[in-house]
């Protein structure tokens, strides 16, 4: 197992990339701790997989280094980096037999056959394939076969790093969950580091004690599923992650006074001057639909019953804004008014948020 660290990291696919809009990664430092678990997270095209085929070698950056452990692995090819990936669709050996498919990275390496024989057997369990080991892997299912390319990518003990490349596209729903929590069983037992990567929310909030979140080939933010949802630091992280995503408004802001649709928005903290584009964020969460004339004006356009609590499509100005409430709290019809939990909202500057002042020790 190794640490792995991105330094001055950029990628581009073309040979002479000129602006950022080039770069399909955008530069990039970043540690990867050794033996923690993570969720890489991000919408389609953002560059999840041009980062993760540059950490395995499937991919040489343009700029910057990649270290295991310090070593210098940049122009290391794949094999010399002792690293495990799997990919969004199956790779497997058709005429092998699932078996032989599972003891491949084990018997290319010298292992011993009855380490072999039971770390298979180990393997199928977890991936639910104990019936079918003497079966030749052609003429099984997608899914089967994605299966067999997820317990071969965990079959080895002594990896640097497992890195899987939204490795559940193509399984049903049901075994999704199972294999995930059969990928975090074999965290705990062995501590890889591993990287996940998804663009699947729950996903990566479920397995991952950390997610790394990506938007345009930027690591935009990494934080525990908790710090993303208070504290998300950029516009993208708040909508991306919740559901529905948090309320990004129009705002201005002075002093200790946000000012939202003409209305005065009190954040309990100062901050500085701000001037380009000033947002304010909150989650549904922290809205809430009061008769009091002190809020905010809303019209409400659509309120949806999603079991555990309800969801209000309100709009402010203009501007759409979500607020959940409980089951039992009835819901005006037309017009209303919202406010804001202060402790739930966070001042954003060019989408990226910016912090209060550091009120002075008095
Ligand atoms: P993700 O895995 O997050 O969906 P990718 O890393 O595959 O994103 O892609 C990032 C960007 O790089 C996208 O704009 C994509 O079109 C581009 N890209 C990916 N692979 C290649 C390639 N082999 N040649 C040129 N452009 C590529
Ligand atoms: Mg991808």
């Amino acid at each position: 197992m190794a640490k792995i660290t991105l330094s001055n990291l950029a990628h581009s696919y073309f040979p002479n990339p000129s602006g950022d809009e080039d770069y399909a990664l955008k530069e990039l430092n970043h540690d990867w701790v050794d033996g923690e678990a993570y969720a890489l997270l991000g919408a389609s095209g953002c560059g999840k997989s041009t980062l993760l085929n540059i950490i395995s070698g499937l991919l040489v950056p343009s700029r910057g280094r990649i270290l295991f452990d310090d070593k210098d692995v940049t122009e290391a090819p794949t094999a010399e980096r002792n690293i495990a990936q799997v990919f969004q669709f199956p790779v497997v050996y058709d005429t092998m037999t699932v078996r032989d498919n599972l003891a491949f990275p084990l018997r290319n390496r010298g292992a011993d056959a009855t380490y072999v024989q039971q770390r298979v057997q180990e393997i199928a369990r977890m991936i639910g394939m104990e019936e079918q080991l003497n079966r030749k892997a052609r003429g099984l299912t997608a899914d089967a076969k994605q299966k067999i390319s997820l317990g071969r990518g965990m079959v080895r003990e002594d990896v640097n790093a497992l890195l899987f490349d939204e490795p559940l596209t193509v399984i049903d729903p049901h075994m999704k969950w199972e294999l995930r929590t059969q990928l975090k069983a074999l965290h705990h037992e062995f501590g890889h580091t591993m990287i996940y990567v998804t663009h699947d929310q729950t996903e990566a909030l479920t397995f991952a004690d950390k997610v790394v979140v990506m938007y345009d080939g930027r690591v935009v933010q990494m934080g525990t599923p908790q710090e993303l949802f208070e504290q998300p630091e950029h516009t993208f992280v708040g909508y991306f992650i919740g559901s529905p995503g948090m309320n990004v408004l129009d705002a201005s802001v002075d002093g200790t006074t946000a000012i939202v649709a003409g209305r005065n928005v009190p954040l309990g903290k100062p901050y500085a001057a701000l001037t380009g584009k000033v947002e304010l964020g909150v989650r549904p969460e922290f809205v809430q639909l009061t008769s009091d004339e002190g809020g905010i004006p809303a019209k409400i356009r659509r309120v949806e019953d999603v079991g555990r609590h309800k969801i209000v499509r309100l709009d402010i100005s203009g501007q759409s804004v979500d607020a959940i409430i409980a089951e039992a709290d009835p819901v005006p019809s037309g017009s209303t008014f919202v406010s804001f939990d202060q402790a739930g909202i966070n001042i954003y500057a060019e989408d990226w948020r910016v912090d209060p002042i550091r009120e002075s020790a008095a």
